[in-house]
């Protein structure tokens, strides 16, 4: 994990990769040694709206997406409920680009514990279900051996430090569905069924894991929240912009000289994020494109690449800060082809629920396909418009809208080659 600071993000102190250049930083020694579990005392010691109230100051919006207000989502799980309430930890980090959750599990399992102990008091659940994609093997052993740490320290199970405040915590392994990444699917998923989907509402927090109330957090989200308690919620709010706010791990790929997880501050431009923190791009190529968010989110062309990284800037421009991995392709890159691989994953990944998305991914691919081996027909971009029109909107999970975006800004932003594709038979970059 990369955490250095350079240039306009020169006064920023990485806080929440801190641990992971420490060798065996996935310790509990370690991660007592510097500090760790000392925030969850503090927040015990307070009440529990408290802690929310804090959460809410300090503006963090979840890390796996959506961008949701986190303090709010904790408002949203009813305090009167005789029912028992559950924190859901997703860990099934699988958008294409994206490998930050990753990082912080293998590396820094226990900071996230302390997380979820500070959501699970402050909402008052009693038993956490972390749910983690099935290919990280290492994260899975790590966290299982953290949580049998956190055990045997005290940090989890009844009474724990002496609050009267219980918590029970245990892993379930997915299966490497990227659907399984939407909350509901997840929930449906660790009931032991089919991950598909669930109308909403009701949301989870009313209605969530067998129907208990049930609180859905990203693992990033979440590894933020003993540096809100620890630190105070206004150090927090005072990292970014006015929308966004607080550290954050950017995920960087492509080509670029230092690929890498980097922690910057929210808000910090585009432009530094390549250029100064991964190194620029490779053998004097020049910048292309760049993917802002993962491969969910619309692409922007090189000129747009001075935006900074917040919800609110990239979403004024027409694109999205999904999860923040950035994906960066130089001049080199055939876009069609670009388009043709992202078009592919979301064909596969379709859970197949609704039929926009389940024929309609299977089509742009088709299409994208022939375009990409010089077999397009004149009239093949407008049909590609006129089925991302007839998705956008009209599935029953955001997955519609994800599958499309790339399609979309691809041709809005680079036309010239689809075209060029479709009446010279091959690629304009590759010729
Ligand atoms: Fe499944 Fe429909 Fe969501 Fe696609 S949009 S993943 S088919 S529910």
């Amino acid at each position: 994990m990369n955490a250095r600071n350079l240039s306009s993000s020169s006064a920023f102190q990485p806080v929440l990769t801190r641990n992971i250049h420490r060798p065996g930083s996935e310790r509990i020694s370690i991660y007592l040694d510097h500090g760790g579990y000392q925030a969850v005392r503090k927040a015990l010691a307070m009440k529990p709206e408290e802690v929310i109230e804090k959460v809410k100051q300090s503006g963090l919006r979840g890390r796996g997406g959506a961008g949701f207000p986190a303090g709010i989502k904790w408002g949203f799980m009813p305090q009167d409920s005789k029912l028992p309430k559950v924190v859901a930890v997703n860990t099934d980090e699988g958008e294409p680009g994206t490998f930050k959750d990753r990082e912080i599990v293998e590396q820094d399992p226990h900071q996230v514990i302390e997380g979820v102990l500070i959501a699970a008091y402050a909402v008052g659940a009693t038993r956490a279900y972390v749910y983690i994609r099935g290919e990280f093997f290492l994260g899975v052993k790590r966290w299982i051996k953290a949580i049998a740490d956190a055990y045997e320290h005290g940090f989890l199970g009844e009474d724990i430090l002496g609050s009267g405040f219980n918590l029970d915590m245990s892993v379930h392994r997915g299966a490497g569905a990227y659907i399984c990444g939407e909350e509901t699917a997840m929930l449906e998923s660790l009931e032991g069924k089919r991950g598909l989907p669930r109308q909403k509402p009701p949301y989870p927090t009313t209605a969530g894991l067998y129907g208990l109330p049930t609180l859905v957090q990203n693992i990033e989200t979440l590894a933020c929240i003993p540096h809100i308690i620890e630190r105070g919620p206004e150090w927090f709010s005072s990292i970014g912009t006015a929308e966004s706010k607080g550290p954050k791990i950017y995920s960087v790929s492509g080509h670029v000289n230092r690929p890498g997880n980097y922690e910057l501050p929210m808000g910090i431009s585009l432009s530094e994020i390549i250029y100064e923190h991964a190194g620029g791009i490779p053998d004097g190529h020049k910048l292309k494109a760049v993917i802002p968010g993962g491969v969910s989110t619309p692409m922007l062309p090189a000129d747009q690449v001075e935006v900074p990284m917040a919800f609110e800037t990239l979403s004024s421009i027409g694109s999205e800060f999904g999860t923040g991995a950035i994906i960066v392709m130089d001049e080199t890159t055939c876009m069609v082809e670009a388009t043709r691989r992202i078009s592919k994953f979301f064909a596969h990944e379709s859970c197949g629920k609704c039929t926009p998305c389940r024929i309609g991914s299977q089509r742009i691919f088709e299409i994208l396909d022939r375009i990409e081996k010089g077999l397009g027909h004149p009239g093949d971009i407008e049909l590609l418009l006129e089925l991302v029109n007839g998705i956008d909107g009209y599935t029953f999970c955001p997955m519609g809208s994800g599958l499309v975006n790339p399609v979309r800004s691809a041709i809005q932003h680079f036309r010239a080659e689809f075209e060029y594709h479709i009446t010279n038979k091959h690629c304009l970059v590759k010729a």
